[in-house]
C-alpha cells in the first residue's frame, strides 16, 4: 500500500546550510494495517507525514528518499496528481480538529462540500450521506447537530467530525498525526475503538503518530519506533513490547504505567 525507504527531510538553516530532521527513514505499510510511529516530541513524526504527503513547502525543506502509494512514485509526482492523492486517497487528521475546521460553517455544510467536491454526489445526496457518515461516527443526534458550527462541539466531538470528514473520501490510507493526544483518557479510548471498527469496516490502512506506547498498543499492527529523526526499531507491536531492541524503546516501555 504505502512504502517508505531512505526518506529523509532537511530544513534549510541559512543559504549554505540544511539541517537534516528525518534521516532515512524506512517502512511500509500493508492494505488494511495499522502502523503506529512512535517516538518523544521534536522525534521527527510529524515532518515525516508530512514528507509522504509532500506538505514541506519547498522554499524551506528539502525531502529525499522514495515514497510509493499502491504504486505510485509520489516525490515526483506533478503537484496536479499529488493534490488529487491528497483529496481522494490519503485522508490526514491532526491533534487539533479546529485547524482543520472552518469556524464559519456549520459541520454538516463542511462534510457535504467535501462529498460533493471529491464524489460528485448532488446536494441532497450528499447531505443524506453526511448525516450517515456523522451517525457512522457515533455523534449523537447527528441529523439536528448537522447545522450546528464547530465550536458548539467538545474536543472528543470534533475529533468524530473530522474522522467523517476524513471517511467523506473513502481514503485507501488515513495518516493520524496524534488525534487523540489532546483528549482525557476515556474519550481518547472511545476514538481508538471507532478508528480500529472503521478500519475493520471500510478496510483502509492507518499510520497512527502518538508519543504514547499506551496508545501504540491498543491500535497498532507494526510499530515504527522514532528518535532523533531516525527510525531506530521497526517490528510487530507485540515484539516490541515482549522483546524491545533498542535503549530508547525501552525507556519508552519503562515509562509506560
Ligand atoms: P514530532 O512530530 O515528532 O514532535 P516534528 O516532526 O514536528 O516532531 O519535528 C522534528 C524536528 O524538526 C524538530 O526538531 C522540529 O523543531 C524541526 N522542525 C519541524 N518543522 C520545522 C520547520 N518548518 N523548520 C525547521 N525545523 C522544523
Ligand atoms: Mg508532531
Amino acid at each position: 500500500m504505502l512504502s517508505v525507504s531512505g526518506l529523509t527531510t532537511s530544513f534549510m538553516l541559512d543559504e549554505r546550510r540544511w539541517i537534516p530532521v528525518v534521516r532515512n527513514v524506512s517502512f511500509d505499510l500493508a492494505p488494511r494495517e495499522t502502523v503506529a510511529i512512535v517516538g518523544e516530541s521534536g522525534s521527527g513524526k510529524s515532518v515525516t507525514a508530512l514528507s509522504i504527503m509532500r506538505l514541506i513547502p519547498k522554499e524551506i525543506g528539502r525531502v529525499e528518499g522514495r515514497v510509493t502509494l499502491a504504486g505510485r512514485d509520489l516525490l515526483t509526482l506533478p503537484e496536479a496528481s499529488m493534490k488529487d492523492i491528497r483529496g481522494n486517497d490519503v485522508a490526514m487528521i491532526f491533534q487539533e480538529p479546529m485547524t482543520s475546521l472552518n469556524p464559519v460553517l456549520t459541520i454538516g455544510f463542511q462534510i457535504a462540500e467535501a462529498l460533493i467536491q471529491h464524489r460528485g454526489l448532488s446536494r441532497a445526496a450528499a447531505e443524506a450521506e453526511t448525516i450517515r457518515l456523522l451517525d457512522r461516527v457515533r455523534i449523537p443526534a447527528a441529523r439536528s447537530r448537522f447545522h450546528e458550527h464547530p465550536h458548539r462541539f467538545s474536543g472528543g466531538m470534533r475529533q468524530r467530525v473530522m474522522i467523517a470528514m476524513a471517511l467523506a473520501c473513502r481514503p485507501k490510507l488515513l495518516i493520524a498525526d496524534e488525534p487523540t493526544t489532546a483528549l482525557d483518557v476515556t474519550i481518547q479510548a472511545q476514538i481508538l475503538e471507532l478508528l480500529k471498527e472503521l478500519q475493520q469496516e471500510e478496510g483502509m490502512s492507518i499510520l497512527f503518530i502518538t508519543h504514547d506506547m499506551g496508545v501504540v498498543a491498543e491500535i497498532a499492527d507494526r510499530t515504527v519506533v522514532m528518535y532523533g529523526g531516525q527510525a531506530v526499531e521497526t517490528d510487530a507491536t507485540a515484539r516490541i513490547f515482549a522483546t524491545p531492541s533498542h535503549p530508547y524503546t525501552r525507556a519508552l516501555l519503562a515509562a509506560v504505567p
